[in-house]
């Protein structure tokens, strides 16, 4: 979502919940839990290191992704003692999430700490503090995509939210406003990645000043190959070309909005909708498919980007859709890849919301949100100091996103470092180290550079 405003003083407890979503009936559009192949699951406990000159990794982001998202997404699938894909990945951390100017981030500052290894300046993608929000740039920064590039390594992205929103964006762009989505398509035209999936078509025809069907031409001049829809995707062939996938002409659907759209696809021709929308599951299965050909080595960061979008509105129930497809992506890529030489983290790039899961006698498992037009009652005096414990909410039409900590979930070669409370900037470090060959210096995951 949009840059959040500096709040350096809420940091009152919200104690008074509302928004509230009953939890017990299972999510709409999900399917019951399903678990990564047990021996997957077990081989990446004790990696073994074999050439690092096949490593490859991958890198999953679920915007908004909170401890309460993946406990409220598992007990919706398979109840309390439930597994989750993320559940069986054998390492885990605490991660620190705030930015360089506030303690909480928002997702352009969070996702350059993980690409670039720096703490930021909120709404700033790929530069390092010395920058100020859509004023001036800072001192650029190399990514780990772009250094991963210069490796020989294939490299791709894969999001649910327009291409050129702040996750995706941090990992290629170069910009001291996040929002200028315009500059940020110029910029993703002449990325030197393998593969871009996700949303935002609109954004790339208002950058080429072109309608619809001049896009596929024009993409072209500049080196991409452009889909836009499921079919597209898997008729992709010859392998020298660069992918743009742009399946929506902003974010793509809701996941239950999506299976919708797959299911009108698929009807007879008299009643078929529009053309079919890939899940984050099928981008990321080709994805890793298509970078992987020929063995050679590849980076991929995959973002479920729409957590956080469900969460600014209190919809707790498509949350947990959006986290359930998210997870069923990472099941999917675990199944595929060798975890002798492969690393593969999962970790949210902040809370979004305050979701919270409580229980009463009368409603059963009940969740709620601490911040967001789900709540009733404004904040009469906010800012709160610490030792205020005044219940209350934050209500405000797009929720806030929350500086609680999120949980790094690791599997395969390099996993073994995964532990303890780290800071984002640690995500980085991770990549490269494993991608190198090496084992990272600790300082480098639990101290921020700045
Ligand atoms: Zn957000």
């Amino acid at each position: 979502m949009r840059r959040l405003p500096r709040h350096p003083l809420l940091l009152g407890f919200c104690l008074l919940l509302s928004a509230a979503a009953c939890l017990a009936p299972r999510a709409a559009g999900i399917a019951p839990s399903g678990t990564v192949p047990s021996g997957a699951a077990q081989a990446g406990v004790a990696p073994a290191v074999r050439n690092p000159l096949d490593r490859s990794a991958v890198l999953f982001i679920a915007d908004g992704l909170g401890p309460a998202y993946v406990t409220a997404t598992r007990m919706a699938r398979g109840g309390e003692d439930g597994v989750l894909n993320l559940d069986s990945m054998p390492y885990t951390a605490i991660v620190r999430t705030y930015a360089f100017d506030d303690p909480v981030t928002d997702s352009a500052a969070a996702a350059t700490a993980m690409a670039c290894g720096r703490k930021t300046v909120n709404g700033v993608l790929g530069q390092d503090s010395t920058a100020v929000y859509g004023q001036h740039d800072g001192r650029p920064l190399e990514s780990i995509t772009t250094w991963a590039r210069r490796r020989g390594l294939r490299v791709g992205i894969v999001t649910t939210a327009r291409v050129t929103h702040a996750t995706p964006a941090a990992f290629y762009a170069s910009h001291n406003d996040r929002d200028l989505e315009e500059a940020i398509a110029r910029q993703a035209l002449g990325a030197d990645l393998d593969l871009l999936l996700g949303g935002g078509r609109e954004m790339f025809r208002r950058t080429l000043e072109i309608g619809e069907a001049n896009l596929e031409k024009r993409v072209a001049e500049r080196g991409w190959r452009l889909v836009t829809d499921a079919a597209g995707l898997e008729a992709v062939a010859a392998p020298e070309d660069r992918v743009l996938g742009l399946f929506a002409d902003d974010h793509m659907p809701y996941e239950p909005e999506r299976v919708k759209m797959e299911a009108a696809a698929a009807a007879p021709a008299a009643r078929r909708g529009s053309a079919a929308v890939p899940s984050l599951t099928v981008m990321t299965v080709w994805s890793i498919g298509r970078l992987s050909q020929g063995g050679r080595p590849f980076l991929l960061v995959v973002e479920g980007g729409r957590p956080d979008h469900a969460a600014h509105e209190n919809w707790a129930l498509t949350l947990i859709d959006e986290v359930a497809a998210f997870d069923d992506a990472v099941g999917a890529a675990l199944g595929r890849l060798d975890p002798a030489t492969t690393l593969v983290l999962a970790t949210g790039d902040h809370e979004t919301g305050g979701l919270a899961i409580s229980s009463r006698k009368d409603s059963g498992t009940v969740l709620t949100f601490a911040t967001g037009p789900g709540t009733k009652q404004k904040a009469e005096r906010a800012p709160h100091s610490w030792s205020d414990l005044a219940p209350t909410s934050l209500h405000d039409p797009h929720g806030e996103h929350t500086a609680v900590d999120v949980p790094l979930y690791a599997w395969g070669a390099g996993a073994d470092q995964v532990h303890g409370t780290l800071e984002n900037t640690a995500v980085f470090y991770l990549l490269r180290a494993h991608l190198e060959g090496k084992t990272p210096d600790r300082d480098s995951l639990v101290h921020a550079a700045r």
